[in-house]
Formats: C-alpha cells, structure tokens, sequence
C-alpha cells in the first residue's frame, strides 16, 4: 500500500533517466567551454586535482571491523557492537575521515550543486572495497544500493548524491547499482545535532524496500557515517524484505565521534 503510493510520488524512471544523461551532455559540454578546476586550490584540469586529493586522511587500519569506527587496535567486533548484539548490517566501513578538504567536498557535493564531483570522490570508495577488509565478502555483492533521498529532497536538490557515487562506484568495481530497491517515505529532519538515540528515532520506519531485495547481499552507500543510525535504519527495512546481507561503505567518518 505505501510502496503503491511511493510509486506515485516518485519520479519516473525514465524522467530520471533522460535527466540525468542531460546533466551528463551539459557537463561534458560545459567542461569543453570551462575546462574544470580544483574545487580546492582552482588548479586547472581536474575538478580534485593530484595535490589536493593527497591531503585526504585515508580511515586508520585500527577499525572495527563490523561497524568501521577507529579503534586502539584492529578488532572483529569491539566492546560496543559485542554488546549490541545481532546487527542487520554485517559490516560497515568509511573510506577517509571527514577532515578537510573531504569535508569541504562533500559539503559542496550535497548542498552547493556541485554533483560534478561525484566520480572524484568516488575513487576513494572505489579504493576502500578493493583493501583487504573486503576480500571476504566483495564478490559476494550482488547489488549496490544508495541511501535513498526523500523523493521531495530529490527534487530539491535534483540529485541524490550518495547515488552518484554509488553510480560511479559500481562503473568502476563491476557492480551493479540497484538505485529504486530502497525508498525513503519519510521526510526526516537534518540528523546534524541529534544524539545516538534521538537519531534511531528521527529514521525509525523511515525507508522502504522493494520485494527484489529478497536473496541479494546488497552494499549500502552513503557519504558521512556518523552513528550509522540511517544505515541501520536501511539496512533493517532491506533485512525485513529478505536480504541475504547487507554491508555499508560510506565515504566519510567523522574524525571524532560527534554524539556519545
Ligand atoms: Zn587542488
Ligand atoms: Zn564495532
């Protein structure tokens, strides 16, 4: 019933489609007339040049490595997802920290119009499944699934941003982006100054999942994982279709945890 009435709400398919390869002939003929520069120090030819992208602080090794937040030491599960218990998400991991530049990226990314950044910042998600961590588990993925937008946000903003990377992480790794498995039907308020649990509360029944979800080990994707709350949300809604495992890679952690 809500799914049927989602369906309405959303854009269709193909108006997405044909959207998107507009934005893609734009920017291909933009870049001929204004050849691009980085987004950082305005260097010429690359929207993220060489110099910049190195100043990007890849996530220690000493993760956890079920829910990716930085440790003292390397571990499987640390003492908070031990007691956890049970987690619908099998893994999460970010790929750099959320210092600067990064930060200034993503920010530019979702809320400065700026979704020509999106391949740059893809490569560090591209970077992050290929490290061991994942060895275990890459080829397992059957499809790739980005955080859903609010089909009002969507508009807004005439992107959804985790898409994009997701899009071009999938051009990159092989995979297959499956952009319409999940759908967010509720219009959540900004997650920025909320606590842990205030944050469970803001996404509970938030999103919704398509009945193709069933049988598939599905990799979330999202910029910045904060207390993962969306992610579990997600990954929660897809375990309740019949998702056979769902992991995340996101492409930022903040550097400090910002809720205790
Ligand atoms: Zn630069
Ligand atoms: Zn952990």
């Amino acid at each position: 019933m809500i799914l049927q009435a989602m369906r309405v709400a959303l854009p269709p398919a193909g108006a997405i489609s044909v959207q998107r390869r507009v934005r893609t002939l734009l920017s291909s003929g933009i870049d001929l007339l204004f050849p691009p520069a980085c987004a950082t120090c305005g260097k010429g030819g690359q929207r993220i040049c060489a110099t910049c992208a190195q100043l990007v602080t890849p996530v220690p090794e000493t993760i956890c490595i079920r829910c990716g937040h930085v440790q003292m030491v390397r571990q499987v599960a640390c003492a908070q997802c031990q007691a956890a218990g049970p987690s619908p998400l099998a893994r999460v991991r970010a790929a750099a920290l959320h210092t600067s530049p990064l930060r200034e990226w993503i920010h530019l990314l979702k809320y400065k119009q700026r979704p020509d950044l999106a391949p740059a910042l893809a490569r560090y998600l591209a970077a992050a499944l290929a490290l061991s961590d994942w060895d275990d588990c890459r080829a397992r993925i059957d499809t790739v699934v980005p955080v859903p937008l609010h089909p009002q946000r969507y508009r807004e903003r005439g992107y959804n941003q985790s898409e994009l990377l997701a899009a071009e992480l999938c051009r990159r790794a092989g995979l297959v982006l499956a952009p319409n498995l999940l759908e967010r039907q509720k219009e959540t308020r900004a997650q920025v100054g909320l606590n842990a649990l205030e944050r469970q509360a803001n996404v509970a029944g938030a999103f919704a999942a398509r009945p193709a979800a069933a049988g598939q080990h599905i990799l979330l994707i999202d910029d910045v994982y904060t207390t993962g709350a969306t992610l579990h949300a997600c990954a929660q809604t897809l375990q309740e279709a019949g998702a056979s495992e769902v992991s995340a890679l996101t492409l930022a952690l903040p550097a400090h945890t910002e809720t205790s």
